[in-house]
């Protein structure tokens, strides 16, 4: 159903959309202004990048049998579920890239089992450390769960930490920018029409890049935008694709969803 990179090193990218919920502005955009109040709804996505012999997701979404801790949702689906529409067991995921590790792209790890885990060794070094359940406005968005089992795949030799940029696989990237987390890491994608810059939450929205204004979950502003920076220096003029936008699907073009199941869409 899925089409893939048919050269080396090149792949083919598409976004699951695994859930949508309401919002206003003032949660997404940092720094409170006339519009604040005002509805803006937040979509969530993992990703997927084929080429011709490798299965890479980009983020596992949530745990499918937790609650989660926001409401206002319109739909909720999971990762595995959308995977299956498409035709790829849990099992067929070969590589598995965590951008960060708040539970609504980590929540998922423990549904691929025979997925090499690329994560950041900042990233797992602040969660573990004293000072992040300290602080309230990051703790919330880590289940210990995660975690705890991204942990133990590391010990268990099935998940690499990264110490800075690193090739998660011929043509993608995995590329740390701290910003939204300690150790947030972006991907860069060579697909056939160009790079692709999956962003994840370097910037949730297309409006943070657009208007250079970070979202009101981050870690460290200065990095947040050396990360906005680092992007479009990876992207050369191609796409940037963000984490939460519910535009997604309609930028990429009806074109890009024909023939799909729901909540999935072609990006390259
Ligand atoms: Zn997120």
């Amino acid at each position: 159903m899925l089409a893939r990179g048919t050269t080396p090193g090149v792949s083919t990218v598409y976004a699951l959309q695994y859930g949508r919920r309401a919002g206003v502005r003032g949660e997404h955009f940092l720094g409170w202004d006339s519009s604040s109040g005002e509805p803006h709804e937040i979509a969530y996505y993992a990703w997927l990048v084929l080429s011709a012999d490798r299965t890479i997701l980009v983020d596992a979404g949530m745990d499918p049998d937790r609650e989660p801790p926001l409401k206002g949702w319109s739909f909720r689906t999971s990762v595995p579920a959308l995977l299956a529409d498409v035709g790829i067991s849990p099992a067929g995921i070969d590589t598995l890239v965590l951008t960060h590790l708040h539970y609504d792209h980590a929540g998922g790890v423990r549904s691929f089992p025979a997925a090499r885990v690329f994560v950041q060794a900042a990233e797992l070094a602040y969660w573990a450390g004293p000072a992040a359940r300290r602080n309230a406005r990051e703790a919330w968005l880590l289940d210990h769960q995660d975690l705890r089992h991204v942990v133990a795949l590391i010990e268990g030799g099935r998940a690499v930490a990264f110490a800075g940029d690193g090739e998660v696989a011929p043509g993608v990237s995995a590329v740390l920018v701290g910003g939204h987390t300690a150790g947030m890491q972006i991907v860069a994608v060579r697909t056939a029409t160009g790079p692709l810059v999956l962003a994840s939450d370097a910037l949730h929205f297309f409006e943070n890049l657009e208007t250079d204004r970070p979202g009101t979950v981050l870690h460290s502003m200065p990095e947040v935008y050396l990360a906005f920076d680092r992007a479009r220096e990876l992207a050369r003029g191609g796409p940037i694709v963000p984490g939460h936008d519910p535009s997604v699907p309609d930028r990429w073009g009806f074109r890009s969803r024909s023939g799909l199941p729901a909540g999935v869409t072609r990006l390259a």
